[in-house]
């Protein structure tokens, strides 16, 4: 079976991050998240972190070098295993050319990529309320996907924090740069005819069904009812 190489796109707070690691666990290649990679560089420390920690407590995006050379590290470690999907990455054009040529050189060129369409209002509401798991990521919400416990993961028994960057000024001042920035790379994904769009306003779960239908496969939770 060949390999899946995926890009997810999406406005922050679409619902992308929990689509992909579904869609991660059905096919069984790993889910890269790039804010995950920033967020686990801060918390071991050292300089590059110090750096990109500015920039993601402004809500702006981390400078295209630095982003670069932490998925150039991470294709090298990992990128011949068994593909991958990357969720939050590549955010501008100069990114995204970027990608290109590393993947190109390592001959692994992507298979698809998939852009989840959500409204702004949606958004808000939904980061707003956005709690994840200290320990292994997962995601909750306080009145939509609540946990079991409140303050604790369902799956690790991990605390549930918010993100210092989850406030409306920072939402707000991401759905900016996101509306600036990466447009152009879902563009340029239309361009090459690699772009895929799944309106993923109303229901979650609804959204993360029909991204498995575009891959022949049923979701967890869909399988579970
Ligand atoms: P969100 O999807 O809510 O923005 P992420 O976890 O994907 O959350 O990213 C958190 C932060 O990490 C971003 O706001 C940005 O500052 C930084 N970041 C993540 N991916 C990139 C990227 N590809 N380019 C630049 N900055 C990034
Ligand atoms: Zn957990």
């Amino acid at each position: 079976m060949g390999h899946h190489r995926i890009v997810f796109l999406g406005p922050p707070g679409s619902g992308k991050g929990t689509a992909a690691m579904e869609l991660s666990a059905a096919l069984q290649v790993p889910h890269v998240s790039t804010g995950e990679m920033f967020r686990e560089a801060i918390r071991r420390g050292g300089p590059l972190a110090e750096t990109a920690k500015g920039f993601i407590d402004k809500g702006q995006l981390v400078p295209d070098e630095i982003t670069v050379q932490i998925v150039r590290l991470w294709l090298d470690e990992r990128g011949r295993e068994r593909g991958f999907i990357f969720d939050g990455f590549p955010r501008t054009l100069a990114q995204a050319e970027a990608f290109e040529r590393l993947l190109a050189e390592r001959n692994l060129p992507l298979t698809a990529v998939l852009l989840l369409d959500v409204s702004e209002e949606e958004i808000l509401e939904r980061i707003l309320g956005r709690l994840s798991c200290e320990k292994c990521g997962a995601l909750y919400h306080v009145t939509r996907v609540r946990p079991k416990l409140e303050g604790v993961c369902d799956k690790c028994g991990g605390k549930l924090i918010k993100r210092a960057d989850d406030t409306e000024e920072t939402v707000r001042e991401r759905l900016r740069w996101y509306e600036q920035l990466t447009m152009d790379v879902v563009r340029y994904y239309e361009r090459q005819g690699l772009l895929t769009r799944v309106d993923g306003n109303g229901i979650k779960d609804h959204a993360v069904e029909k991204v498995m239908v575009l891959f022949g496969l049923v979701s967890r939770r869909a399988r579970a009812s």
